[in-house]
């Protein structure tokens, strides 16, 4: 028999974690599917997991470590009767209310969960370069978090590619290991704002190879060197290094939603009027919608909105 709930979220990062605090603070007894332990950013917590340390979260004037900051925001939502549960969303029915949520078999006769209102924020993740290589050695040199592996490149050569504030982020917390950082971008000016540009420019063991790609990861069993082209003279060479950290941004999670919520041109779940969704009844917050903010300070307040949003929903319909 499925589980019937008020509220559904679906996913843990700030955004659902902040609507599980103003939904059960609004007595509607939440529960918040958080995703499963993963290297990629569809785990407990989201991206923040991945993170170092978030200078620009307000409240912390000396900074916080991401992982902290998505334990505190946890434990605040639980302090309130939100309930956790450690899998994944596979599979939504959302052509009817109440919902289908299914959480492990996808074609199970029965979703896990009913639920009559429904917050998506399954967040986004990290974008790959897809060069020969690169999956072959993903955790034998390859990495896209610096906080989880940097401490095995102690001493060593270490490449990041992007020209983003998180290569930048990377780059700066992977000084702290690395022999030398070197920042491999495709053009010759960053994306990344100047406050990190300031620091990356600095900072006297971080050096920058400009206008140049990567095309392949090189190595037997671990990476040792990495393929690269000049983009304006079409030059191939290879490099020495023994890490290579890959941040060139990220895309959302809607896998889980099967085509049935309206998509914006880039794929992040449209919304309308604050966190409403084409489908009635099923908010969306975070980076699963947002791909210009993208901040945790953003998705912690759009997940607010959609709390408040689905709560209104809720009563206007008599529930
Ligand atoms: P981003 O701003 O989209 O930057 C992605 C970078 O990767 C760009 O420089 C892009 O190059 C490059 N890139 C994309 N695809 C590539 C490919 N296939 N091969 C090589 N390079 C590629 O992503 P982000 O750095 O993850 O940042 C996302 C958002 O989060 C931004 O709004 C950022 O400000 C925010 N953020 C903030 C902080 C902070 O404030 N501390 C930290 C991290 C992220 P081009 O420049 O040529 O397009």
């Amino acid at each position: 028999m499925a589980d019937r709930r008020k509220v559904l979220i679906a996913g843990s990062g700030p955004a659902g974690l902040t609507a599980a605090v103003y939904a059960a603070r609004a007595q509607l007894g939440p529960v918040v599917v958080e995703g499963e332990p993963s290297s990629t950013s569809d785990q407990p917590g989201g991206q923040l997991m991945l993170t170092t340390e978030v200078e620009n979260f307000p409240g912390f004037p000396d900074g916080v470590m991401g992982p902290e900051l998505m334990t505190a925001m946890r434990a605040q939502a639980a302090r309130f009767g939100a309930e956790m549960v450690t899998a994944k969303v596979t599979r939504l029915e959302l052509s009817s209310s109440p919902f289908g949520v299914w959480t492990a078999d996808p074609d199970a006769p029965e979703p896990a969960y009913l639920a009559d209102a429904l917050i998506v924020a399954t967040g986004a993740q990290a974008l790959m370069l897809g060069v020969p290589g690169e999956d072959r050695l993903l955790g034998y040199g390859v990495s896209t978090c610096a906080t989880c592996d940097g401490f095995f490149f102690r001493g060593l050569p270490i490449a990041v590619v992007g020209g983003g504030d998180s290569a930048l982020e990377e780059a700066l917390f992977l000084t702290r290991f690395a022999e030398r950082v070197t920042v491999i971008h495709r053009r010759d000016q960053l994306r990344a704002s100047r406050i990190m540009q300031q620091r990356a420019f600095a900072h006297p063991k971080i050096e920058f190879r400009w206008n140049t790609q990567v095309t392949e990861v090189l190595g037997d069993g671990k990476l040792d060197r990495l393929r690269v082209r000049d983009t304006l003279s079409g030059g191939e060479e290879e490099l020495t290094f023994s890490g290579l950290f890959v941040a060139i941004g990220h895309e959302p999670n809607t896998a889980a939603l099967g085509g049935q919520l309206e998509l914006d041109d880039q794929g992040y779940v449209r919304t309308f009027e604050g966190s409403r969704t084409s489908v009635e009844g099923v908010f969306a917050c975070g980076d699963v919608q947002d791909h210009v903010y993208r901040q945790a300070i953003t998705a912690a307040g759009s997940g607010c909105m959609a709390a408040i949003d689905a709560e209104r929903w809720l009563e206007s319909r008599g529930e």
